[in-house]
């Protein structure tokens, strides 16, 4: 199933977590894939690596630039690079707005800006997002964490409109809460890390976390050319939690 053989992949955030899990996948499948990451310390063969900022515009395009020059082309743009944040409104003042807004929402347009015009050469061009169940689900303590995502499916539609009869298409996945080294770091924080992963886990119709390998597999399906006639659309990948309405036991 060598899925990517021939096709080159680019992925935001991906020394760690989900995006790690969809570099290395996407290689297996037979992909080249070079990797953009604040830290891609660890990041090692058969991955590429580079050092970027995605909330800065220059270190975005000189990192795209490179990464496309080594990779001698882009087929697929993974844009995966996300920050987190608690609180309501009255939480986050506008500085921590614009900060979190700039990296995961203003993040994803400067790689894609950037990332279009090699997109555009590419038979089988397709960029994923990969956005959260937050976009459309009303969690508490997420205001803004949810009114980034919230933006990130909206532009996935809007990007997915203006591509499509470039041949580039454009989807996004939710993932539910992923057993990353992001979720891993949230539980730590908590006062009984055991009990706080346990009644998380509870809270999910399957009664686990989802993997960062089940949101990769996601991923993959919509970066490749198995999903030839999708485009403008959100996959869930969150073991039931938003379709599902389960009765209480
Ligand atoms: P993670 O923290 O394990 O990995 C995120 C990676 O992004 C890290 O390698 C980090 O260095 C990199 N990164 C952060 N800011 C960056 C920046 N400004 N420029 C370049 N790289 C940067 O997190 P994860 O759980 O794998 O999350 C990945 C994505 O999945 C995020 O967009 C997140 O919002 C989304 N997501 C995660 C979950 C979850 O439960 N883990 C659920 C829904 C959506």
């Amino acid at each position: 199933m060598n899925d990517f053989e021939g096709l080159t992949a680019l992925v935001t955030g991906g020394a760690s977590g989900i995006g790690r899990a969809t570099a290395e996948l996407l290689a297996e499948r037979g992909a080249t894939v070079a990797v953009l990451d604040l830290d891609p310390t660890g990041v090692g063969e058969p991955l590429l690596a580079h050092r970027a900022d995605v909330g800065d515009d220059a270190s975005v395009r000189k990192a795209v630039a490179a990464a496309v020059a080594e990779l001698g082309g882009l087929d697929v743009l993974v844009n995966n690079a996300g920050i987190g944040a608690r609180g309501t409104v009255e939480d986050n003042d506008d500085a921590e707005w614009h900060r979190v807004l700039d990296v995961n929402v203003v993040g994803m347009v400067r790689t894609a800006r950037a990332a279009l015009p090699h997109l555009r050469a590419s038979a089988h061009a397709a960029i994923v997002n990969t956005c959260s169940i937050a976009a459309t689900a009303g969690l508490p303590q997420r205001a803004l964490y949810s009114a980034t995502k919230g933006a990130v499916h909206s532009l996935t539609l809007a990007m997915a409109a203006d591509h499509v009869r470039e041949g580039i298409r454009v989807n996004c996945v939710n993932p539910g809460t992923a057993d990353t080294p992001w979720v891993g770091r949230l539980l730590d924080a908590a006062d009984d890390p055991a009990a706080e992963r346990a009644a998380l886990e509870a809270r999910q119709p399957s009664g686990r976390l989802v993997t960062a390998a089940e949101v990769a597999g996601a991923i993959a399906y919509l970066a490749s050319p198995l999903s030839g006639a999708t485009t403008g659309t959100a996959l869930a990948v969150d073991g039931g939690m938003q379709g599902l309405r389960l009765r209480p036991a």
